[in-house]
This record gives C-alpha cells, structure tokens and sequence, in this order.
C-alpha cells in the first residue's frame, strides 16, 4: 500500500483526505492518504520520514507551507515564484517540492467561464492564499493588479511576485498594494472586472464577516467575484455580490483543481475532478 499524507497544525479539519481517498477507491489505486498533525518543530523530522519507498509524496497544509521550502531537494520555479509549497513528490530519495494552489486556482477560474486575461483585478488580502492567486492572475495575463490588504506594506511583496510573474512571461503588468478600506479602496474597486477574496472574512464560524461589507456597492455591475473561502459554500461576500447581479465563483473548486492537479506530480496524471468535487462536498456537508 503506497501512502499520502497531509501535514499541517492544526490538520483535523481538512477534508482532503476524503477526497483523495474517494479517488484512490474509485481508480483502484493502493494507496492511503493520511491527515497527519506535524506541530512546526516536528517539520524537518516529518519530510525526512517521506523519502522511505512506501510514501508517494504528500500535501502541505498551513501552517508549514513556507516553512517546508528549504527542508527539499527540489523547487519548481512556480513554486518558488509563489514562495510556498503545498505539494511534495519523492523521487527515489529525493523530495521534489511543487505549488498546485496558483494553477487550482486559475484553472478553476477559468472552468467557471471566466479567463482573467486583459482583466483588471483586485486581490483582497496579502497571505499566502493571496500570493498563489496573484501568480495565477499574472500568469493567466491581467493587464491590472491591485492587491488590497488590512496591512498595506504586505501587500507590496504580493504585487511584486504577480509583476515578476508576468514578465517571465514577455507581459508588462501593472501591480499595486492598496488599502482595504477607505476612497482608494473604492476608488479601485470601481475599476475592477474581477475581485478575488484572500482573507479568510466570511469563513465558518464567523460567517457574517465580509471583506467588502462597505463597498460591495463600489463594484460595476459586470465584475466576477471569486471567493477563497468555501466553508460555507456561498459566503456573505458572494451572497451580497449575486443579489447585486454580479457573477460569482465559490472557492471549493480551487481545492478541487490543487488536489487533483497534485495527481500530476505523484501519478503523471491528474485526478478525477468530478468524484474529487462530489467527495469533498460530501465531507464538508456531512
Ligand atoms: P494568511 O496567510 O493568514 O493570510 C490572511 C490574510 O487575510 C492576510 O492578508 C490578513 O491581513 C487578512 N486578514 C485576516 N484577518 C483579517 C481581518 N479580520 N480583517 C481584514 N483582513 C484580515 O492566510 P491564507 O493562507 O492566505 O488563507 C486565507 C484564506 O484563504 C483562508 O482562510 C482560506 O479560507 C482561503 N484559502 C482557500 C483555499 C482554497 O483552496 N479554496 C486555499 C488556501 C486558502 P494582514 O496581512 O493585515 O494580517
């Protein structure tokens, strides 16, 4: 039997485990995929237990996906441009390190109808969910980028891996940290075709919380808003946003697309979408 695991601290909660194993089950895969809690001093002893033949790879969870970055042999250059790992795969001994959040993301995106290409886009939050995003959008070929956050200067790291991202790409890119209050926020958000949520306002318990709770109103009528958070499946944000019109996307899907794209790193081939999905709706309904 070949294993899996997901490290993170607290990890309980994650329903990754369901998913992966309703796909192991269904492809008739030998393999177990295991929530593992690793406290942040038990990282490096943890990552070392992954080179043994019976571990495939793994997932990583906060709070440990920067922190694992030095602890592997191998970084992929997305990966790095994101500047966090969420997925390892062993290689004989070596542990190879990969970032499935940015291409989970924009491939969910984009399977929800909407390609940010030439789109001018506002990220809420400066977190490691917000760097991911902002690669992907860079990636994906915005030609604007606000990255809007309660603490300003932190933006500014976000703005500039998505600038750096672009011109990797031959693109030019227009990326700027903001507040994410006040007449600059509106000012901004104004102009946006496509607002992302990357802070975790709105997410169970506390899901009365609302990034844009004052300035949903600021957004034109023809704006995407895509929701990170997914626990519950249509937040405030996204509630206010479509009985304003607008068109909006849950962020189930990004976790759906990272794992099964994590497939890749650790078959060669992605997983099944469509079971991963009904299985990770399963998990978090029941
Ligand atoms: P993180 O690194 O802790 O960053 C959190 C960000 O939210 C920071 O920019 C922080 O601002 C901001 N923030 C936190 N509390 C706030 C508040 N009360 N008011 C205003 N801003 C606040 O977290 P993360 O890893 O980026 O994750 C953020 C959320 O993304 C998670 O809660 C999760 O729901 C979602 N997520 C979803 C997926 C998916 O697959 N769908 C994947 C990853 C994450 P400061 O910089 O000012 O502290």
């Amino acid at each position: 039997m070949q294993r899996v695991a997901i490290l993170g601290w607290p990890v309980g909660h994650s329903i990754s485990p369901q998913m992966h194993n309703a796909a192991f089950a269904a492809g008739g895969i030998p393999a177990r995929y295991e929530a593992w809690p690793v406290p942040p001093e038990q990282l490096a002893a943890a990552v070392k237990q992954l080179c043994t033949p019976e571990w495939v790879g793994a997932n990583v969870t906060i709070p440990h996906k920067e922190t694992v970055v030095p602890l592997l042999d191998e970084l992929d250059p997305m990966a790095a441009l994101v500047g966090a790992v969420n997925t390892i795969a062993r290689r004989g001994d070596r542990l190879h390190g990969y970032n499935t959040d940015w291409i989970g993301f924009l491939t969910h995106l984009r399977d929800a109808g909407c390609d940010p290409a030439g789109q001018r886009a506002v990220i809420l939050g400066a977190g490691g969910a917000a760097r991911a995003v902002a690669v992907a959008l860079a990636h994906g070929g915005v030609t604007g980028l606000a990255v809007l956050n309660r603490t300003p200067s932190r933006a500014e790291g976000v703005a500039q891996a998505a600038a750096e991202t672009a011109r990797r790409a031959g693109r030019s890119l227009a990326a700027h940290p903001g507040p994410l209050e006040g007449p600059e926020a509106r000012e901004i958000l104004s102009q946006a075709g496509l607002v992302i949520n990357c802070t975790p306002l709105g997410m169970a318990p506390a899901v009365d919380g609302s990034p844009l709770a004052g300035s949903l109103e600021a957004l034109p009528p023809t704006a995407v808003v895509y929701d990170t958070v997914y626990r519950p499946a249509e937040t405030r944000l996204l509630r206010e946003a479509r009985s304003r019109g607008l068109q909006t996307v849950g962020g189930l899907g990004m976790l759906v697309y990272q794992g099964a794209l994590a497939w890749e790193h650790w078959f060669g081939a992605a997983g099944p979408v469509d079971l991963m999905f009904q299985a990770a709706e399963t998990a978090l309904n029941g």
